[in-house]
């Protein structure tokens, strides 16, 4: 249908000369079919219509889209009137053919065309009059050009008539090339308009790539200064608590002693507005790394059950942990995020209860054999949360409208992070609720992989039953806790190790001594960790493990590159092991079965005798169960440590941080049964 209509019309994105090549064919066609056939004339129709068309043809394909190609298709179109009118010697009818011929050229826009055309037809009638006058034939015809007889002032009344065409087919082209010129404008208006837009938006788009670009980049080098900042106030902070405890006993004016307690307290607020800032701005600058692995649901609810119990008991409230059977035994998840989510769920939901329940559910939904949503539910009988703050309250630093900060505390920061956090795990977060009967958080978690049980702990189990065959290795840290705390998690292994306080001693050392592994702190004075290991890989090739606070990876840059693994501070016991094993040799003690309860390799006891105030707070720790109590323990455990310069208690509250920020009570249990 569409090559119908190409054929037979002509529409704006034609080609002139195309549709005027294949309108002479049609000519050829007619004019040697119809009209030969009407007034025998075979001979000069069709080939007379075929020459002219061939010329047509050749001129097309080498001129196409030239004055000469349009003039000669002019002539060309006007001498089929010739013919019509010769074939059927003279008729009047076959004239009109003429008036046709000369509309079609209108399509050129071209009033030249159209006067070479008129010309052409006046003339023709001039000379062929002269011709049928003096009885001129060719191959036996007589050549005719009227057939009512001849004389010039029938020529004349056919040429006003052209001529009246020629000057209503020039109005027309005029009019047309008007409106042509005009639609040209408005379409390089249009054009200009355009680019100026496409300019405009390259231009903001720029603009906003760099703006972008900025703002990733501050942000960036805010999660950066705040991994480092939380690091630095950790410890000036530790010394705040512990001296103003000092004070506390020293003072015996009430008054003096309620200013101290309220400096404790603060500090301690102070403490977890930080590690919640940090988590989140690290989740918000993408760089919180989820570390997926083969997880026990069922192990994390138990250990929960375990912790929130004494708290839910302490407020008369019923504590229920239910784990659906649906709920496959181990599933692919990063345990210390899930730990993360639901302990601040469970810690809001006690928080916002005076009577009654905290259920926990954890079941499934769209289960398929290699996959499964996995939904952790928490409802509790509390206080609620209105409708219209229902989705103010995962926003950072947002609490409920009204509520006092005295009777609560808390910083709005919890349920930001958890959005974030099952947001990041492929989930999301919400919130059903009715003021005054309790709310139920629901996390979803979609697609979340399910393993093979012999998948679980494989990291721990490896670390465990791995013996270090004797070694030599350096371990460079300006803060000599984190030293011991490298110390204390290989004493018992046969490795050498020695220590550098800072970047040139580590470089001394490496170049004076033969060394098999590096553990390199990445911020250290007199030379960083990259500037040291820069220098030491110029002359020795050996393996260098990077020590960092903050949250870089290998990938992060090109500077990375020069470290053969990472390790992130808090340093894990299981994480040390597994990554030095890659690089020192070693053997796989033969083990049954992962025996994960037995996690700390070293089970002797630390005696609390000389310190009451540390046993107290290990009581309540351990009976309480609470993270905040143990974190609580751990900084006066430092402080201790630092004061009477005892290692021991130096190195387990590092370790007992360690396993706070995970999330890890099994570890935190097992860290406070070993002191009496
Ligand atoms: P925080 O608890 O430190 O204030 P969150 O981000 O965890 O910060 O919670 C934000 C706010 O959401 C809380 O201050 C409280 O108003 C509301 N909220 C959270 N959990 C509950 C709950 N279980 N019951 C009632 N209100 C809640």
């Amino acid at each position: 249908m569409k090559r119908v209509k190409d054929l037979l019309f002509y529409s704006k994105n034609s080609n002139p000369d195309k549709f005027v090549l294949k309108l002479i064919f049609y000519h050829w066609i007619i004019v040697s079919t119809i009209t030969a056939y009407l007034f025998d004339a075979l001979l000069l129709g069709f080939i007379g219509g075929g020459l002219l068309y061939l010329i047509t043809l050749l001129t097309y394909r080498s001129f196409s889209g030239s004055q000469l190609y349009r003039n000669i298709v002019a002539l060309v179109l006007l001498s089929f009137s010739v013919i019509m009118i010769q074939q059927s010697e003279g008729r009047i009818e076959m004239h009109f053919h003429i008036f046709a011929a000369l509309s079609f050229l209108v399509i050129y826009k071209d009033h030249k065309i159209i006067s070479l055309a008129s010309a052409f037809v006046i003339i023709h009638h001039l000379i062929f009059n002269y011709l049928q006058l003096y009885n001129v034939s060719l191959f036996n015809t007589p050549i005719v050009v009227f057939n009512y007889g001849c004389g010039l002032d029938i020529v004349f009344l056919h040429a006003a008539f052209v001529i009246l065409q020629w000057f209503v087919l020039n109005l027309i082209v005029r009019q047309m090339s008007a409106t042509h010129k005009e639609l040209q404008r408005t379409q390089d208006a249009l054009q200009s308009i355009n680019r100026h837009l496409e300019s405009l938006v390259d231009l903001r788009t720029l603009e906003l790539e760099k703006a972008k670009e900025e703002a990733e980049t501050a942000n960036n080098m805010k999660s950066e200064f705040l991994a480092n900042m939380s690091h630095e106030i950790r410890t000036p902070m530790n010394a705040i608590i512990g001296f103003t405890d000092l004070l506390a006993r020293e003072t015996s004016d009430p008054v003096h002693k309620n200013y101290v307690q309220s400096i404790q307290d603060s500090s301690r607020i102070l403490l977890t507005i930080i590690n919640d800032i940090l988590d989140l701005s690290k989740v918000e600058a993408g760089k919180l790394q989820i570390e997926y692995n083969p997880t026990d649901i069922r192990a994390i609810a138990k250990e929960i059950k375990s912790v929130f119990e004494h708290k839910a008991k302490a407020k008369a409230l019923e504590l229920n942990v239910v784990v659906d059977d649906s709920v496959p035994k181990t599933l692919i998840l990063d345990e210390v995020r899930v730990r993360q989510i639901l302990f601040n769920l469970i810690s809001n939901a006690i928080k916002f209860t005076t009577e009654g329940y905290i259920n926990i559910r954890i079941t499934t939904s769209t289960q398929q054999d290699q996959s499964t949503n996995l939904i952790l539910e928490v409802e509790d009988s509390g206080i609620g949360i209105d409708e219209q703050e229902a989705e103010k309250i995962f926003e950072a630093f947002s609490q409920h409208s009204n509520q006092s900060n005295k009777e609560y505390g808390g910083t709005g920061l919890g349920l930001a992070i958890i959005k974030r956090l099952s947001q990041l795990m492929n989930g999301d977060v919400k919130v059903k609720s009715q003021r005054d009967k309790g709310s139920t958080f629901i996390v979803t978690l979609r697609e979340v992989e399910i393993t093979d049980d012999t998948a679980l702990n494989s990291q721990r189990h490896e670390a465990l039953n791995i013996k270090f065959k004797p070694a030599t290795i350096l371990v460079a840290d300006d803060i000599q806790l984190n030293r011991n705390l490298v110390k204390e998690y290989l004493k018992d292994t046969p490795l050498k190790i020695l220590e550098a306080k800072d970047g040139q001693e580590a470089i001394d050392l490496a170049r004076h001594n033969d060394i098999d592994l590096i553990l390199m702190d990445i911020k250290m004075p007199n030379k960083t960790g990259y500037e040291a290991t820069r220098e030491i890989k110029q002359f020795k090739d050996v393996p260098i493990i990077a020590l960092t606070a903050s949250v870089i990876s290998k990938k992060d840059n090109k500077e990375n590159l020069l470290f053969d693994d990472f390790l992130h501070k808090p340093i894990k016991y299981y994480a040390l092991v597994h990554s030095m094993s890659n690089f020192l040799s070693s053997e796989t003690a033969a083990v049954d079965s992962p025996k994960t309860d037995q996690s700390v390799p070293d089970l002797s006891t630390i005696s609390l005798e000389n310190y009451p105030e540390l046993g107290k707070l290990l009581d309540q720790a351990k009976t309480a169960g609470d993270i905040e109590l143990i974190q609580a323990f751990a900084d006066k455990l430092e402080y201790y440590g630092n004061k009477d310069h005892i290692d021991e208690f130096k190195s387990m509250a590092t370790r007992l941080t360690s396993a706070v920020s995970s999330f890890d009570i099994g570890e935190c249990e097992l860290l406070l049964n070993r002191f009496k």
